[in-house]
């Protein structure tokens, strides 16, 4: 199926007194409709400023660059502000962390759902209230018909990210982000919340791009990988694939610091050091200072992405080992 975002070359620049500061440098990304894509990374990776500049929001003092981005057969590099800014909330939209702030306090839950419908279906007070009452029932708020009244804070947090989650369906969008939707949230809710997006996605045959840093919560749901380092993606390929068998030793070292079921009781491993920061990248492969794989070429020659066999692709000069490695245990 034709993808319903397509991004080439994207490239996110900031300005500061030190001289132009790469956050997100050339990546490619694909959702098809229906299809659940994670990007994953540590914090500081580019991954937020990524989905900001997919959206057109605003990036701070950010220059955005890319070959395309297209949202099924739009292009919105060509847009004007104020058509892009039709489209999200109507055929894409942003799931955030905190749901608390992304809610406005002083409105009930029935007028700020009602609110979309109102604004973009030109639907009555009544016709909204109902449509906002099915939403809530959707996304498995109880008692929808009497939540409907109340505010954000009478809500958990997990039923909040919930209402997000309506808000954000409620005009059909062809593309979900979902930027850490469930990082605020304990590990039981968290993935209530991921099955919610999962059933949504396949119901709805919605594109779902999910932002995180967290392997444990997208190895259940996503079809496909993307994995960021430093600004680029270091590796991509399907869920099932990257899981079983890394092939950059980053999406290597992220997989043995996920809790597993016979890991329990012992230390986690935690992946020595921190991420550079844009304005100070290392010589070489940016993740050299913290591989364990690292050769005297990775200080001083940056790996390109390289396709692989299967369709996926690593940029690492050790690649063709890391994945042999895998498969030997
Ligand atoms: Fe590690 Fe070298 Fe591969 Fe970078 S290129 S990930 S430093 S082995
Ligand atoms: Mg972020």
């Amino acid at each position: 199926p034709s993808p319903a975002l397509n991004v080439r070359g994207l490239s996110v620049t900031f300005g500061t007194r030190q001289g132009p500061v790469p956050a997100v440098v050339d990546v490619d990304l694909d959702v098809a409709p229906g299809e659940l894509v994670a990007l994953l990374g540590e914090s500081g990776s580019g991954k937020s400023v990524t989905a900001r500049a997919v959206m057109g929001l605003s990036t701070g003092n950010a220059s955005v660059t890319a070959e395309q981005i297209r949202l099924g057969d739009t292009d919105l590099l060509a847009l004007p502000e104020s058509e892009h800014r039709k489209l999200r909330g109507a055929r894409m939209s942003l799931v955030f962390q905190d749901a608390l702030s992304a809610l406005n306090p002083v409105l009930s839950i029935g007028d700020q759902i009602g609110e979309l419908f109102r604004t973009h279906r030109g639907m009555s007070r009544r016709q909204a209230r109902a449509e906002a009452v099915n939403l809530l029932g959707q996304v498995g708020i109880p008692a929808p018909t009497r939540r409907v009244n109340d505010y954000p804070h009478q809500f958990s947090g997990g039923m909040r990210q919930r209402i997000l989650i309506a808000m954000a369906i409620a005009l059909r969008p062809e593309l979900i982000i979902a930027d850490e939707p469930t990082t605020a949230l304990d590990v039981t809710v968290q993935a209530q919340i991921l099955e919610l997006l999962d059933s949504l996605r396949r119901e709805l045959n919605m594109a779902v791009l999910l932002i995180t840093h967290d392997l444990g919560v997208v190895s259940e749901v996503a079809d496909r990988i993307l994995v960021m380092y430093a600004g680029r993606i270091v590796e991509s390929g399907t869920a099932d694939d990257l899981l079983s068998r890394p092939g950059h030793p980053y999406t290597q070292a992220l997989l043995r610091s996920v809790p597993q079921a016979d890991t329990r009781g012992q230390e986690l491993y935690a992946i020595p050091g921190s991420p550079p920061s844009p304005a100070n990248q290392p010589s070489g492969c940016p993740f050299h200072p913290r591989c364990t794989w690292a050769v005297d070429e990775c200080k001083t020659t940056r790996p390109l992405l390289t396709l692989l066999a299967g369709g996926r692709a690593a940029a690492c000069h050790r690649t063709e080992e890391v994945l042999d490695a895998a498969v030997t245990g």
